[in-house]
């Protein structure tokens, strides 16, 4: 079965990589996309955006008109624009949805998974295989490693990139903090500032870099007085997330309503 998807924010960085992605997997078919009211991309033709062959698919402001005939809907965009969508999404035929975008606090948060007695949502701060590898990898080596054993986590992203620390930053944060069996908001550093004060035993820090155009650069960095052991994935092609976005929405469309993590997908 094909599996009709619709896109939010379609022109952005994420939304052109999914249209171009969507071409290299069988049964998958673009059948809708919005952008921000006021954006240059309204009324453009999908397929010419990402730089392909015209789609005869056009990009439009509402979610409700782009999703439809969709089975799924991609939001990679902002955290209000996904909250959005997610209300303007009810009266459609969409079964699942697949959340990328980043950068929700903590009501957002709560607001988001409200909406998963109706949808099946797979959220994740990263798509991609290798760093649902490597977050299990963290809580691995956070679970066996004592708490003397510092954690940092370390990130570097390109300078459009607008809220910090990244998802994933936070993801492998709280991988670690799995590990040790605490929630990581009482295991958290404030940022590194000015006159700190000597770093808390057990405590888990982030450092946070923005530069060109860096796709996604995580290391996880775990040291004691003898030695370091360092844990790190590079994203070399945008690409990685939004095919982990589309396997996340063939898997999604197959479940039933709640509230899902790329590790479920994964089967990690
Ligand atoms: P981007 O700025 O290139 O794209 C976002 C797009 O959303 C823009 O085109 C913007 O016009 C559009 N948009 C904003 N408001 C909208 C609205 N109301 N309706 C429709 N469209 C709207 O950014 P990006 O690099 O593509 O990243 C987008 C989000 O995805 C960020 O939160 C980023 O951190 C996150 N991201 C997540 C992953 C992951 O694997 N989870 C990977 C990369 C980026």
């Amino acid at each position: 079965m094909t599996l009709k998807i619709a896109i939010a924010g379609v022109a952005g960085r994420m939304g052109q990589s999914l249209v171009r992605a969507c071409e290299t997997v069988d049964n998958c078919e673009i059948i809708g996309g919005t952008e921000r009211p006021g954006s240059e991309a309204l009324g453009k033709d999908i397929g010419n955006v990402a730089g392909l062959q015209p789609s005869g698919v056009e990009i439009v402001q509402s979610p409700a008109e782009a999703a439809k005939n969709a089975d799924i809907w991609i939001d990679f965009t902002a955290p209000i624009p996904t909250l959005a969508a997610m209300t303007a999404l009810d009266m459609t035929g969409v079964k699942a949805v697949i959340i990328g975008t980043t950068g929700f606090n903590e009501a957002e948060e709560k607001a988001l998974q409200e909406f998963s007695k109706r949808f099946s949502i797979v959220k994740a701060g990263n798509f991609s295989l290798g760093v649902t590898m490597l977050t299990a990898l963290v809580e691995r080596a956070a679970a066996s490693l004592g708490d003397d054993w510092d954690i940092e986590v370390l990130e570097t992203h390109h300078r459009r990139k607008v809220d910090a620390p990244s998802g994933t930053a936070l993801m492998l944060g709280e991988a670690a903090a799995d590990g040790r069996g605490t929630p990581l908001k009482d295991l958290q550093t404030p940022p590194y500032d000015g006159i700190t004060g000597e770093r808390e035993t057990g405590k888990i820090g982030f450092s946070v870099r923005r530069a060109g155009g860096v796709i996604g650069d995580h290391e996880v960095l775990f040291g004691s007085d003898e030695e370091l052991i360092s844990l790190r994935h590079t994203a070399l092609d945008r690409n990685v997330f939004a095919k982990g976005a589309i396997k996340a929405g063939q898997w999604a469309v197959q479940q039933s309503p709640g509230y899902y993590s790329i590790r479920d997908v994964l089967d990690l």
